[in-house]
């Protein structure tokens, strides 16, 4: 602990205002040369200049060539830059991370600690950025979220879309709203007075599709200009000559420019496994010791370790087991240190990463496919590729989304590699075959085609796309997927008959939350469920990964299970993270220790509260929540109102007991299992409600309820 302590503090003397500044304006300067000598950095000019041209530049390179931090700082003193530079991630902890770095390079504070501070991030139910934020980090869905209000973005100068080879729905959406922006202020010849900068980052070098889905935008508006710019038609290739801004045709310009910027990129040895393995967590685990006994650590030669796994579960379980192990080792041997990264990793945790490790010490870094491009981890030169990511896929047939461990892409696994090779020779293992890499898909499926689009299409409904059947998809998705994903809505009554938005789905756009919860959010609202407040504290709670440690060992699991004993709830999951909820809240004296005490996490419930407090001013704005509303005092009856709010949101996943004792999904007609993380496995009662379907052995259903079958088929009904 003493380490962990030290490794993951900064320094805690807390000097006085303007020796902060002074500290912040040299770290500003030392971090200038490190800037300068970025792949990036010679290639300033050319993508100001392009910029200056034509109002969308694609720009490539490879992961760690600078383009996250530099671009937003390149751009930021041009003339036309005179708001703010929106930078969308894919992910929170990149946001923040990015933020935060550039923060530092530019010398400034976070915009929430200063109303003059320049730089500010904006991720789910945090929000850093001020007045005068020039430079804002921020999710993909919080731009999203912003369109709500500020359809034309007209609040900032430049939108910079990274990790566009990412391929999440989010980007896709963003960049089909954004052609249908640039597309209408050509044919309406509606200029801004400033006109909206668009840059398209990725880190492979794929842009022949982007390139074309921006030119035909536009030019399907029919207008031959743009912003003052002549257009001739002209196709555009990118021009693959390292740091050229290339507008192909000479004499006419396009709305887009390219530009690619070559990493740097050293030799990476590959070694297979000779077999193939099931358990990849204790594969990883002896290629983690195997390296750190065995090459060498210098304090001028770091060698830390990147290990690629599929989720936290998974990296929890490998932390424990390297920590457990590396508390064996003699003293002479350096020490060795477990960091683990994943999505729902809170902020203060994720900043350990970048920290480099304390002499004589390796560290070794869990992640999920994470860092494969978002987040650049310095020091590594041993990758281990666990050659699986999960994966959120939709099931048409059964109606349901549901996340599947599957093998990653060969390009996946190409940029896993090289984060071996970033700062010297490296080495990768890849803990499967070469025939395991061969069978791989060239390129990994992107998320539009593979998930449940309900979200999405209430997203484009929300903001006025009358057709989602027509509206501007790079990569269009399957029919039936649009269609189900349509009939959800509709179940919800986010649609109405003719498939406009209705209020209540208005209402749910509005929330930071998936459409079946926010569903089950504005149910709880009605007068008659009058169950709001306890609603909200159950979607906090299931907003964040797992409130409760899990704990791996038979004596650990059966010590958590008597010690939490008294917040189980016979009625299920949702009740039992209801009382979690109230009574972390409750508690007067030290929450840490009450968390402890029952093996609840204290870091995911700071989260959860932070969430409830965003959700309940969220719905007093929109007038659902009053400042002065309490809970009815607890009673069967108003249970009854919060499991049949959920009902409201949750009908495909509900599920009724068989003969046999197995339980059947009402909708589908798929065979699901109580998961063993419920407070209800093993258990058997007449219907349940889950909230998602996990495919391992077999199928799980994970946070479940019992519920009476009559119920869910009034709920069905009243659907159908
Ligand atoms: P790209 O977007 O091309 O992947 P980035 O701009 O993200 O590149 O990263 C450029 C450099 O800045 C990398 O060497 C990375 O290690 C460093 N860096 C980025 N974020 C942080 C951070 N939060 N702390 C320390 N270094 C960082």
């Amino acid at each position: 602990p003493d380490l962990i302590s030290r490794f993951s503090q900064s320094k805690l003397n807390r000097p006085n205002q303007g020796q902060q500044r002074s500290n912040h304006l040299e770290r500003r300067d030392a971090l200038l040369e490190t800037r300068k000598a970025l792949p990036i950095w010679p290639h300033a000019g050319s993508i100001r200049s392009a910029l200056r041209k034509n109002n969308v530049l694609v720009l490539t390179g490879e992961t760690g060539s600078g383009k996250s931090t530099q671009v937003p700082q390149f751009l930021l003193t041009e003339p036309w830059c005179k708001k703010c530079i929106a930078i969308t991630q894919p992910r929170r902890v990149a946001a923040i991370s990015l933020a935060r770095r550039v923060a530092e390079e530019m010398g400034s504070l976070m915009g929430n600690q200063s109303p003059a501070a320049k730089v500010g991030y904006s991720v789910r139910f945090d929000n850093a950025s001020g007045p005068n934020t020039k430079v804002k980090f921020l999710t993909e869905g919080m731009l999203l979220q912003e369109m709500l209000r500020d359809e034309g973005l007209l609040q900032y100068s430049a939108i910079v879309v990274d990790e566009v080879h990412e391929r999440s729905v989010n980007v896709d959406l963003i960049l089909g709203f954004l052609r249908n922006l640039l597309a209408d202020m050509a044919r309406r010849g509606k200029k801004r007075a400033d006109p909206l900068r668009v840059v398209i980052m990725s880190a492979t070098a794929d842009v022949e599709g982007l390139v074309h889905f921006f030119n035909d935008g536009v030019k399907e508006s029919g207008e031959s200009e743009v912003d003052g710019l002549e257009q001739s038609w002209s196709s555009i290739s990118p021009d693959n000559e390292a740091g050229k801004v290339s507008r192909k045709n000479s004499g006419s310009s396009s709305v887009v420019s390219t530009c690619f910027v070559e990493g740097r990129q050293y030799p990476v040895k590959t070694i297979y496994l000779p077999d193939p393995t099931q358990d990849w967590v204790e594969s990883a685990l002896k290629v983690i010791f195997q390296i750190h006994l065995k090459q060498p650590l210098s304090e001028d030669k770091p060698g830390d370790i990147l290990c690629f796994l599929t989720g936290q579960d998974t990296i929890e379980a490998l932390e424990r087991l390297v920590n457990d192990y590396a508390q064996l080792m003699d003293k002479e041997i350096p020490k060795l240190i477990a960091l683990p990264l994943f999505a729902a990793l809170p902020q203060h945790a994720q900043q350990r990463i970048f920290n480099r490790a304390p002499s004589r010490t390796r560290k070794v870094i869990l992640a999920t496919n994470i860092a494969e491009t978002s987040v650049t981890v310095p020091g590594v030169r041993y990758v281990i590729d666990c050659g699986k990511s999960k994966i959120k896929q939709f099931r048409n047939r059964l109606g349901l989304e549901s996340l599947l461990v599957k093998p990653i892409s060969k390009s996946a696994a190409i940029q896993r590699k090289g984060r071996a090779g970033r700062e010297a020779e490296g080495h990768c293992y890849r803990l499967y075959t070469e025939d395991g890499y061969r069978s791989m898909d060239d390129r990994t499926i992107p998320e539009i085609l593979r998930c449940d689009l309900s979200s999405a299409f209430l997203t484009m409904k929300a903001r006025g796309v009358d057709n989602v059947l027509d509206f501007p998809f790079l990569d269009q998705p399957p029919r039936e997927a649009m269609e189900k994903a349509l009939l959800q809505l509709l179940h919800l009554r986010a649609l109405t008959e003719t498939g406009s938005i209705s209020e209540t789905g208005l209402k749910i756009a509005k929330f930071p939350l998936t459409p079946t919860l926010g569903r089950v959010l504005i149910e709880a609202a009605d007068p008659e469920r009058d169950c709001l407040l306890d609603v909200i504290d159950i979607i906090s709670a299931l907003s964040v990964e797992n409130i409760f440690l899990n704990l791996v060992t038979e004596e650990g699991k059966e010590k958590a299970e008597s010690a939490r004993r008294e917040l189980f709830r016979r009625e299920g999951d949702h009740m039992t993270l209801l009382i979690t909820v109230q009574r972390y809240a409750e508690e007067s004296s030290d929450r840490r220790v009450w968390c402890g005490r029952r093996f609840v996490s204290h870091r995911a419930m700071q989260h959860v509260m932070d969430i409830r407090k965003q959700l309940r001013q969220q719905c007093i704005q929109l007038s659902l929540l009053s400042l002065s509303q309490s809970s009815p005092p607890a009673s069967d009856s108003h249970t009854q109102s919060i499991l049949q709010c959920l009902l409201r949101g949750f009908i495909s996943n509900t599920a009724r007991l068989m003969p046999d004792g197995s339980y059947k999904t009402l909708i589908g007609n798929q065979t699901v299992a109580i998961h063993p993380s419920s407070v209800l496995f093993g258990k058997k009662v007449e219907a349940i409600v889950f909230n998602e379907f996990v495919f391992t052995s077999k199928a799980w259903a994970r946070g479940v309820s019992a519920v009476q079958l009559d119920w869910v088929q009034t709920a069905v009904e009243e659907i159908m």
